[in-house]
């Protein structure tokens, strides 16, 4: 046992914790392991919500994303919150006792793409749970400071995992540099895309119309902000663009559902001189688009690769939605359940949003 005292909190810190290591597709244990300790610029934090993302999930599934190969044993989780427990010796912003959302990735803030403030395009980027590094779905996860951001009080922790989500959400929109009044279309409503949804409307779209084919997710995109929620079972999205916008198409597209009909169908949905964002992968690296039409039209393609810069709005942004963004954490397990969280975010598309697993419950 160490103990960490300061003028606000004083913390009584285990030798060792709770792990969840992915040992093989399909398959998570929870373990013991040594808490970390912290020099420097590093910070404890005792992690109290991990939300369980889309790629977290595909991981779990696959053993990999494209090139990226998990090795076993990994743990996953990158989207988490937790409150500060000690600080190495050069830490400077934060004192056990502060809540702190967690940025993922973490830069090396001196490269040509970190100097230019893409941080995220960093060739040395540790990025939590991209194999190799490790995740957090860990009881103590040690993290450089300059990646963690002060959560207020009334914020959850829960809550302020989404700022992982809505930080691309945020990206894309700045991608596509959306302006007050635009129509805006949204497919796919995962989510990043209910995230974005939650971006779109705070820079200013006038219309948001969203597609997806889970009733779930469009009643989702509803309540935050969406104007028209489009069902692509049952529902040309093109004819609603096209009959909402007087026939000129919206001002941006953004693709968040990896879907290549949908990639596909974004340049007839874009107005001349409009920008498509993509987020989502699409399962091929190659996938036909009419370039022809885009030419014509002179459409922007943008693509985007986590973000850069977001989380301090992604806060404040959660932080006046409050409760109302509620609805989207639709499950809750403990680590000890992390097999069945995972299971659950694996297998219940139509009925599961977002998956929290809480380290401490
Ligand atoms: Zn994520
Ligand atoms: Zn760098």
């Amino acid at each position: 046992m160490c103990q960490t005292k300061t003028n606000k909190q004083s913390f009584t810190i285990p030798e060792t914790m709770k792990v969840a290591y992915l040992e093989q597709p399909l398959q998570v244990n929870v373990a013991n392991a040594p808490v970390p300790h912290v020099t420097g610029k590093d910070v404890l934090v005792q992690v109290m919500a991990v939300g369980i993302c889309g790629s977290d999930v595909h991981y779990y599934a696959h053993g990999r994303i494209g090139k990226r190969e998990v090795q076993y044993p990994h743990i996953q989780g990158h989207e988490c919150a937790g409150i500060v427990v000690a600080v190495g010796d050069e830490v400077t912003r934060f004192s056990p006792g502060d809540r702190v959302a967690i940025e993922p990735g973490v830069a090396c803030m001196t490269c040509s793409w970190c100097r230019d403030g893409r941080y995220n395009l960093c060739p040395d980027v540790q990025f939590l749970s991209t194999p190799p590094v490790k995740g957090a779905f860990v009881q103590y996860l040690k993290h450089r400071e300059d990646f963690l951001f002060t959560i207020p009080e009334g914020l959850s922790f829960e809550i302020a995992t989404l700022a992982e989500p809505l930080s691309v959400g945020i990206h894309a929109v700045k991608r596509g540099h959306l302006k007050t009044g635009d129509t805006v279309v949204i497919s796919g409503m995962g989510p990043v895309g209910l995230m974005t949804v939650i971006a779109a409307k705070a820079f200013g779209a006038k219309e948001i119309i969203v597609s997806d084919m889970e009733p779930l997710r469009l009643e989702a995109a509803l309540k935050l902000g969406a104007t028209k929620a489009i069902d692509i079972s049952k529902q040309s999205i093109l004819d609603e663009v096209k009959q909402r916008t007087a026939g000129l198409g919206a001002d941006l597209i953004i693709e968040t559902s990896g879907n290549t009909k949908a990639l596909q169908s974004t340049p007839e949905l874009t107005k001349r001189g409009g920008s498509i964002v993509v987020i989502g992968f699409p399962p091929t690296d190659a996938v036909p688009l009419n370039v022809t039409l885009m030419l014509q039209n002179e459409i922007n393609l943008y693509s985007v690769y986590r973000y850069t810069n977001t989380y301090p709005l992604a806060i404040d942004l959660l932080t006046s939605i409050g409760s109302q963004i509620q609805h989207v954490l639709t499950d809750s397990y403990s680590l000890d359940e992390i097999q069945a969280a995972m299971h659950q975010a694996h297998t219940n598309r139509s009925g599961s949003l977002k998956v929290i697993v809480y380290p401490h419950s």
